[in-house]
C-alpha cells in the first residue's frame, strides 16, 4: 500500500461500515489515501479542514440529504472532483446529482473496478486540462475567463468555474465559430468512461452561460445550433 505525501487524497463520505472498509482498502490499494465520514456535516467538516483531492459521496446520509451536501461541497469546493455513489439509480436523481454539482454518479450495487476506472478517469481529465489550457485569460463578452485558474471575472465580479465546465469551454473555444456536437463535447471531456449523456453537456452549458453572464433565452456567446450542438462566438 502506498501512503507517500504526493498520493491523491479521496474523503470518502458514507455511512455504511462494510462499504467504507472495503472502499478503504481497495482504494488504498491503488495508492490512494482516504479519509472518510459517516454523516453528511462530518464530511463538510473535513473538507473544509483539508481539502482532498476528490469526494466520493453517498446519499443517503444519517443526518442530511446528499443532494444539499453535494451542493455545499461544490461551494465549498468549486474546483474538487465530486463522485456522487448511490443506491437511487432513476434518470431524475442522476440528474439531480450532476445539477447539485456532482462530476460523475455511480449507482449501487457498483463494481469496485468500475468505480477506480471512473475516479481514475476523473483525475486523467484535470491532468490532461491543466497541460492543455491556454495561458492568460481568454475573453468571452464582459467575462475573463482564465481556463487554468477555472476562474472567471466579469467586472469586479468572479466566479469559479468546475474543471468540466472548464473543459468544455477549453473545446468550444478552441473550435471557435465552429459548431461543436454533444456527442464530441462528450467524448473530449468525459471520455469513453462514465455514464454520462447529452444531458450532461446540457447542464454544464446552462451553468457556463450563467457564469458568463450571457442570457440564458438569448445566448450571445454560447449558442445552441438546433439538431447540431453548441457554438462558441466569443
Ligand atoms: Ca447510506
Amino acid at each position: 500500500m502506498m501512503s507517500q505525501s504526493s498520493s491523491k487524497r479521496i474523503l470518502l463520505i458514507e455511512d455504511e461500515p462494510d462499504l467504507v472498509r472495503g472502499l478503504r482498502d481497495a482504494l488504498g490499494f491503488e495508492g490512494y489515501a482516504v479519509a472518510s465520514a459517516s454523516t453528511g456535516d462530518e464530511g463538510v467538516r473535513s473538507a473544509r479542514a483539508q481539502p482532498p483531492d476528490c469526494i466520493i459521496l453517498d446519499l443517503m446520509l444519517p443526518d442530511r440529504n446528499g443532494f444539499g451536501v453535494c451542493g455545499e461541497l461544490r461551494r465549498i469546493l468549486p474546483r474538487i472532483p465530486i463522485l456522487i455513489l448511490s443506491a437511487r439509480s432513476h434518470e431524475s436523481d442522476i440528474i439531480r446529482g450532476l445539477e447539485a454539482g456532482a462530476d460523475d454518479y455511480v449507482t449501487k450495487p457498483f463494481g469496485v473496478g468500475e468505480l477506480i476506472a471512473r475516479i481514475g478517469s476523473l483525475f486523467r481529465m484535470i491532468s490532461r486540462q491543466a497541460v492543455s489550457s491556454p495561458r492568460g485569460p481568454i475573453l468571452i463578452g464582459r467575462a475573463a475567463v482564465d481556463l487554468a485558474a477555472q476562474t472567471v471575472a466579469i467586472g469586479s465580479e468572479r466566479s469559479t468555474l468546475t474543471f468540466f465546465e472548464a473543459e468544455c469551454l477549453r473545446i468550444l473555444h478552441g473550435s471557435a465559430g465552429r459548431v461543436v456536437s454533444r456527442d464530441e463535447l462528450l467524448a473530449e471531456v468525459w471520455g469513453a468512461e462514465g455514464s454520462h449523456s447529452s444531458r450532461t453537456v446540457d447542464n454544464v452549458i446552462v451553468k457556463l452561460r450563467r457564469k458568463l453572464s450571457d442570457d440564458a433565452r438569448r445566448p450571445r456567446h454560447i449558442l445552441t445550433v438546433y439538431g447540431a450542438g453548441y457554438k462558441l462566438v466569443p
